[in-house]
Order: C-alpha cells, then structure tokens, then sequence
C-alpha cells in the first residue's frame, strides 16, 4: 500500500471497522486496537508536532503515524524503510497527547510500533551492531559504562578532542554537530556512592531512595551530587541503593520491550525493599518511564502488583520537593531564568507547575520561554540517530530562546541540558544552562 493512498484530513473509512479487529498483521507487542481505535482523525494535534512543524507532511504526524500503524496492522502497508523512517522520526515528546481531545495514548502507541519494529523488521547491518552495543553492552552494564566514559574522558582530555576539531576532520565526515551532543565526562564518576546513605540536616522530614541514572553517573555527577545536598538539606534521608540499574527508558523508546521489562523487574526488586516515603529522579525521561513500568508489565501477573506499587511511589525530585515544600534556602539566586519544560516532565508527567515553583521560592525571576512546553529536539538518542532533524528543531527552539531576555536557562533533564547547550553554542551565546537541582544547590550554599 503506497503512502499517497491517505488523504490528509479525511478520516481513514478502516478506523472504526469492527471487522478489522484485532488486527491482522500484529506482532508481539504491536499497538492494540484498543489503542488505535480512540483516534477520530479530527487533526487537531498536527500543529503540536514538532515533526509535522518541520516536515509539513502528514505522515510525520500523530495522525499519519497512528494512520500507518493501522495498515500496517491490517496488511495494507508493508512493514518496512518507509514506516520505519516515519516512526523513527517521532520524538516521543507526546505534545499531540496534550492536544488530543480524545485521550489517545500516542506514547504507548509509538513505543508499540517501535517493538513492532524490532520484532519483525531486520534494520541495516551497521544500525544493528551499534543498537547491540549502545543498548545491550553499554548502557545496562555499569562496568562497560565505566570503561567507554574512561576512554571518552581521556578523548575529551588529553587534547586530542581540541586537535581532531581544529583539523577541521568532523566537518570533513559529517559530524561536527554529534560532536557538539557529546556529554563532557566527568573526573571523578557517580558510582562511588551508589550504595551509600547520606543522612538528613536538620529535622527528619522524609527518607527516600535515588535513581542514580545511567549517563548520570559518568556525565553529571555533580547534579547527582546537588540532588542529593538539597534533598538533605531539606531534611531527607538519601538512600542510593546498592545494585541499582538502568531504568529502561532508552529500551522502551527504541522498541526493547522485552530489555526494558528485564530492567524494570530488576530496578522493583531493589527498590521495593526498604520502606522509602518516595522513589526520586532528577532525569524526566527516566521518572516518566519509571512511572509506566505497569505498562511494561501490564502481561507479568508476578509483578504488576508491584509494578503498580513501584509507580505510586517514583517522583520527580522537583514534584517531590514542591510537595514537601522547601526549607527555607541560605540565599536567593536572584536572577533571570527562562525555563524550558522537558517534554517527559511537562506532557508524559503534566508536571509543569512545580518546577517553577522551586525556582521563584529560591528568588530566581521567572521569564517565560514562548512555547516552552515544545520539544528541543533532544528526545534521548534522537539528536544522535535523526541528527539533521533534530537540529532544525533546535533552531526553533533557539529562536524563542533569543526572542527573550534572561541570564541564564533552567531545565529538569539532563538530555535537554545537552541539547540547549550545543544550540547555545552554536549561536556563540554565553547562556549558562542549568538544572533547576544545581539551582537550588547554590541557593543552599552547595556541597
Ligand atoms: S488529536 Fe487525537 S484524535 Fe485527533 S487526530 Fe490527533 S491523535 Fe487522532
Ligand atoms: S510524540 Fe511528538 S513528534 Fe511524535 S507524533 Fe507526537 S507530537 Fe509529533
């Protein structure tokens, strides 16, 4: 079934077809019915899309994607480069779920689609060794982790970084702007103080487990460690639990259900042990997949209790602080700051308010970014996988960036952290990028 068979706008006459149910083509873990059947075609998310934004085509919408998982369901569209190009382009910032009037969970759909993918799509040779390494060698193994982030960190300095970018040889092979997304290594790594408890200053008011992270751990130590200070000095018991591992997010997001789900049983069995008020992250990706774990579990009767238990306790530190309400700082911060809503706090989370929140409580002036809440293009991987795209909508970004007047840019994922700085960088602004959690951290004095 070639694409042009769907006209924009009119409403696909197979939507509602109760002979087409279930559907005919599905995989594993494809997109159910039940899922693709609440979307009416009304369009009204088109504009939200990111993608759409840039491509100005259909199939690089909510709509038309959802329209392409749909045939490809029922056998009319092969399951091959074209739908996979499509899906690989969204970014799973789930804008259009904000927008859609009938509740349609296009975050699950797109995940599902992806599994689709891996399951019965056999992508080129080059994509699938370095897909193995990155999310079955690397990332969930924190040894390996450790061994790639010392060889980039010796890369990075030794000078040998400044040599290959002043050769002009990243220009020359195409990746100078991937060369800007590569996150700066840290000298000393996280790990160290995973399995430690850092007690509470002052009266007790809670006791909490951490969510280390993955990348964290070698790329931004120092806002782990900041997350901790202004948890303690807020009067809560840290607890950063031995044995802790990646939380799948990046899995669940390429279409690795089954990873994601070995993940997640894992990360229940450490963190479900010991009686914490609250489960907390600083990186949105992860907290929003975190809270999704009973989705991944929905078909495990052995843990989706807990799965379920799991979620009612993760929070994002910024949710969890705003909730508790903030000890009084040592200093105000009293400076401009625009912030930029990650799309897996703000949409998958609708956690937009509280961030805010803890920024005017430490004394920053608040300026709000024009379209906040749109994607910066970061999306885990995606500025690495669908580079070109993801820069063009970087630029957007970067236009309502400069439309306003602030000392410095605030976000609560480190992923956006990344991104906003290679936007920033590239434009030859001198635009500080901070996580609200560094923020509060100067505001109570540091650690
Ligand atoms: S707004 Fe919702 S119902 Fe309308 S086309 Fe988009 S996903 Fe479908
Ligand atoms: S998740 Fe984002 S990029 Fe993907 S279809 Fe929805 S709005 Fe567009």
């Amino acid at each position: 079934m070639s694409e042009t068979a769907f006209e924009p706008g009119v409403p696909s006459p197979h939507m509602h077809d109760p002979h087409l149910h279930p559907p005919a083509n599905a995989a594993k873990d494809a997109p159910s019915w039940e899922l693709l059947s609440t979307c009416v075609h009304c369009g009204l998310c088109l504009n939200h899309c990111p993608t759409y934004k840039v491509l100005s085509n259909e199939m690089d919408s909510p709509r038309g994607r959802i329209y392409q998982v749909l045939q490809v369901n029922e056998g009319k569209m092969p399951l091959g480069e074209t739908f996979v190009q499509h899906i690989d382009r969204c970014l799973g910032c789930v804008a259009c779920e904000i927008a859609c009037p009938s509740g349609v969970k296009y975050g699950r759909i797109v995940e599902r689609a992806r599994a689709q993918i891996e399951q019965g799509y056999k992508r080129p040779l080059i994509q699938r060794v370095l897909r193995n390494f990155f999310y079955n060698k690397v990332i969930p193994n924190f040894r390996t982790l450790s061994f790639v982030a010392k060889l980039m960190r010796f890369y990075q300095r030794s000078g040998m970084q400044t040599l290959v970018r002043k050769s002009g040889l990243l220009k020359l092979m195409g990746v100078a702007d991937l060369d800007k997304l590569s996150p700066q290594i840290d000298k000393e790594f996280f790990f160290s103080e995973i399995g430690k408890v850092f007690p509470a200053i002052g009266a007790k008011r809670g006791k909490v487990a951490f969510v280390a992270g993955c990348i964290n751990n070698v790329a931004f130590s120092h806002l782990n460690r900041a997350t901790v200070n202004v948890l303690t000095q807020n009067g809560i018991e840290v607890h950063i639990p031995e044995g802790q591992g990646c939380c799948g997010a990046l899995h669940a997001h390429a279409g690795l259900r089954e990873e994601a789900r070995a993940l997640a049983r894992h990360n229940i069995n450490i963190f479900l042990g010991a009686d914490y008020d609250a489960i907390v992250t600083n990186a949105a990706g992860c907290g929003s997949n975190m809270k999704e774990y009973d989705d991944l579990l929905e078909n495990d009767p052995a843990y989706l209790g807990r799965a379920k238990e799991f979620k009612a306790k993760m929070k994002d530190v910024t949710e969890y602080l705003a909730g508790i309400g903030l000890v009084a700082p040592k200093r105000k911060i009293g400076q401009r700051v625009a912030y930029q809503d990650p799309c897996h706090l703000a949409n998958a989370q609708r956690i937009r308010t509280q961030p805010r929140e803890l920024l005017a409580a430490i004394g920053c002036e608040l300026v709000e970014l024009p379209h906040s809440d749109q994607c910066c293009g970061s999306a885990g991987v995606y500025n690495v996988a669908q580079n070109e795209l993801s820069m063009k909508i970087l630029e957007k970004k970067m236009e309502d960036v400069t439309s306003v007047s602030s000392d410095m840019l605030a976000t609560a994922n480190v992923g956006c952290m990344i991104q906003l700085r290679a936007g920033v960088q590239q434009r030859g602004l001198t635009l500080p990028v901070k996580h609200v959690m560094e923020l509060l951290d100067e505001a109570y004095g540091g650690n």
